[in-house]
This record gives C-alpha cells, sequence and structure tokens, in this order.
C-alpha cells in the first residue's frame, strides 16, 4: 500500500505558476488521436518534443502483454500572445518497480520516489507534467483505478494523463491524452500535437 506520507510528498507542492512563452504550433505536427474532439483546443494544449514521442512510443511497444507506464516530463507555460496555457513534454521516465499486468497498473512507493529523484537528478528545473500507461488490446480509457492514481499522485489542475494502446492501432495514432480541469474531472484534451523541436 502507498503511505499518506508519501501521498504528501508527491502531492503537496508550492503553488507552481506557468511562465510566459510562445507556444510552438508553427514547428508542431497536429495529431488528432481517434479518441480526441476534433474541436479546436480551448483548453490545456499538448505538444511532445519527437525524443520524448519515440521514447515513449518505444517503451510503450516494449510490452505488447503487460501494461508499463512512467512519468512525462517537461514545461508548462502561458502563451504570450493568447494567454492559453500549453505543455512541451520533452522527456519520459519510465516507471520502476511497479506491480503490472495485462490489465492494470499500479504505481509502488517505490516507483514513486524514483520517478522524483530521476526528476530531480536528469531534469532539474522540469516539472513532472502527468503520466502515461499503456491498455495493450483494450482501447483508450481511464479505469477506476487509473482515476485513483490520477486523483492521488498526479492532483495538480495542470498535471495530465496519457493513454496508448500499442497493440490494436498504430501507436502513433492511437494515443489518447486527457486533461484535468479545475475540477479534477478528467475530460478528452481536444488537442495533442508532436513538436518538431522544443520551444516555450
Ligand atoms: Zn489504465
Amino acid at each position: 500500500m502507498i503511505s499518506d506520507s508519501t501521498r504528501i510528498r508527491i502531492g503537496a507542492r508550492e503553488a507552481i505558476q506557468a511562465a510566459p512563452g510562445h507556444m510552438p504550433v508553427q514547428q508542431a505536427l497536429h495529431w488528432l488521436s481517434a479518441y480526441d474532439s476534433p474541436r479546436p483546443a480551448e483548453g490545456m494544449r499538448l505538444f511532445m518534443t519527437p525524443s520524448a514521442y519515440v521514447r515513449c512510443c518505444a517503451h510503450a511497444g516494449s510490452d505488447l502483454v503487460h501494461e508499463v507506464g512512467g512519468a512525462l516530463v517537461g514545461r508548462w507555460r502561458v502563451d504570450a500572445a493568447t494567454r492559453q496555457p500549453y505543455q512541451v513534454i520533452e522527456a519520459v521516465l519510465p516507471a520502476r518497480h511497479t506491480r503490472h499486468g495485462p490489465a492494470y497498473l499500479t504505481f509502488t512507493q517505490d516507483s514513486l520516489v524514483a520517478l522524483n529523484d530521476d526528476l530531480e537528478e536528469r531534469f532539474p528545473g522540469r516539472l513532472m507534467l502527468g503520466w502515461y500507461h499503456t491498455h495493450p488490446r483494450m482501447g483508450v480509457f481511464l479505469s477506476g483505478q487509473d482515476l485513483w492514481i490520477h486523483e492521488h499522485f498526479f492532483p495538480e489542475p495542470w498535471q495530465v494523463a496519457l493513454v496508448i494502446e500499442p497493440v490494436t492501432r498504430p501507436v502513433d495514432s492511437s494515443c489518447g491524452t486527457r486533461q484535468v480541469a479545475s475540477t479534477h474531472t478528467p475530460t478528452p484534451a481536444s488537442t495533442s500535437c508532436c513538436a518538431t523541436d522544443a520551444a516555450a
């Protein structure tokens, strides 16, 4: 079980404000998942660097039987011109010490401690923007267990959950995203993009 002290350690951060930046729309390839709304994004927009995308897909495809997952790392910004918030996912951290099976993934206390240690050591100044995990042969959705993990370990309103179906469709067209509104109720992210380069 995850102890209360771990929840506090992971969830209790000082209030983080998004710094102004320039949304890298011109450098991005639009990536519209079959699970996302085709309408223009109104809330948070997500961008992913090519290296983060490749590493995420590689990890997702490394086990087509059991669920795998990890953390999304990068920057949270507000576009200086439009005031629209956006994130640039620059790296992924595969989670270690997980318990997983064909239809579940659980982060252990050691998983969460290791992810935070890796973030501080390898990506100082970057944020844990959220988490990702796979649903082999199950489609893209957030299960009750997923919602519990998101609520308890990624409670910031700007943190996102990325679900990847690595088997039944090509990985690059089956990644669905969910972003959390201020109520912490997951809603479909209306836009997700793969940036051609990091920009902020
Ligand atoms: Zn799941």
